[in-house]
């Protein structure tokens, strides 16, 4: 891989910026202009094939777009980069030079589709980031990442951009900030970025969505920007100008991992060691609690009595919710909370109940 596009690929965090398409020559080349300017971003995205969940909507501009990006970095210096969903789109896009390549959220659910880019990309070197399937499929996600690395491609990265949820009004895709977490657990050494633009969906927290992943340790972000976001031809809710993305980014803490310093790491032992010692005494007493349900199973399996009692099952989650908030617990984490509680128990219940016999 070419030194230069090594060195950006490597960079922390890492800053990917551009419009969601490319739609003239002009609108690129007055975008990366602008971006280049703030001096704080470091690969150009633009898509050039966009496909969209619905028919009737802008599909991209196609191969017409390449050249069009070959002039911003020559004008910028700016790496490019672009989605890729057929094997097609990686050969044209390798034509052209393209210095990062990125599939798409509704590609990475097809293993099919992710089989042709990752073999399309063989022998080549060029770096990938992998999106976050649409829906929360850990191994969907899990599953192109082991297609590339099976294809011999070296340098690959994830991005999460929140997954579909119905009904769901605050992200227009929910950020389940666990999954990217598990993510992290089982890649520890692959770039992640967020893409905090399609978590949000418009542009009022995108601040927020990007500081949460930094304070989770990401490694760097996309977020989409426009010359004129409102005239945008797709997703024009979420854009910004890149004078509105460089006061983003400067607003954004950045922050590290960890640190030497000696106050912190003695302060931070010992808070910790109170937090081992409280899960021990959770885990006692969450045992202590199965225990008992043990016992409830017994009688009931002798008196023929359902393990699931509705009525008691509400009465319990209502009173947890409403202490919960006394005790400045979320309803959403008190809730979460009971429910796997009441599944282990529900769990213990059945094997007194049917495996004793
Ligand atoms: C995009 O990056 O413009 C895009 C289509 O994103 P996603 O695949 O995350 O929907
Ligand atoms: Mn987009």
């Amino acid at each position: 891989m070419k030194e230069k596009i090594m060195k950006v690929w490597k960079k922390r965090p890492i800053i990917i910026s551009g419009p969601c398409s490319a739609e003239s020559e002009e609108q690129v080349l007055q975008t990366a202009q602008q971006l280049a300017d703030t001096g704080k971003v470091d690969v150009l995205r633009a898509g050039i094939w966009k496909p969209r969940t619905k028919p009737g909507l802008f599909e991209g501009i196609g191969v017409k777009g390449l050249p069009w990006l070959v002039s911003a970095k020559k004008q910028t210096g700016l790496p490019i980069a672009v989605e890729v969903a057929t094997d097609k789109h990686v050969e044209d896009a390798l034509q052209f030079d393209v210095d990062i390549l990125w599939i798409g959220a509704r590609t990475t659910v097809n293993p099919f589709s992710v089989q042709e880019v990752a073999d399309a990309l063989r022998g080549s070197n060029v770096p990938v980031l992998i999106k976050n399937p649409i829906n929360p499929d850990l191994e969907l996600w899990s599953g192109a990442i082991e297609r590339l690395q099976k294809a011999g491609v070296k340098e690959i990265g994830m991005i999460h951009r929140g997954f579909s949820n119905y009904g769901n009004m605050e992200y227009r895709n929910a950020p389940m900030w666990h999954l990217p977490i598990e993510m992290k657990r089982r890649f520890p050494d692959m770039l992640l970025v967020c893409d905090p633009s399609h978590i949000c969906g418009n542009r009022l927290k995108l601040q927020s969505v990007a500081q949460k992943a930094i304070d989770l340790d990401f490694g760097g972000l996309m977020l989409e920007s426009h010359v004129d976001p409102d005239n945008a031809w797709s997703d024009a809710k979420q854009q910004v100008t890149p004078e509105r993305l460089k006061e983003i980014l400067e607003s954004l803490v950045w922050r590290s991992e960890n640190t030497t310093k000696e106050e912190f790491v003695t302060a931070l032992a010992t808070l910790r060691e109170q937090i081992n010692h409280i899960d021990d005494e959770l885990m006692t007493l969450i045992s202590q609690r199965m225990k008992v349900a043990d016992k409830i199973g017994t009688y009931k399996r002798d008196n023929n009595i359902t393990i699931l009692q509705t009525n008691r099952w509400n009465e319990i989650l209502d009173k947890a919710v409403s202490k919960g908030e006394l005790l400045g617990l979320s309803k959403e984490f008190i809730v979460r909370y009971f429910d796997a509680v009441h599944l282990e128990s529900i769990s213990h219940q059945n094997k007194v109940m049917n495996d004793e016999k």
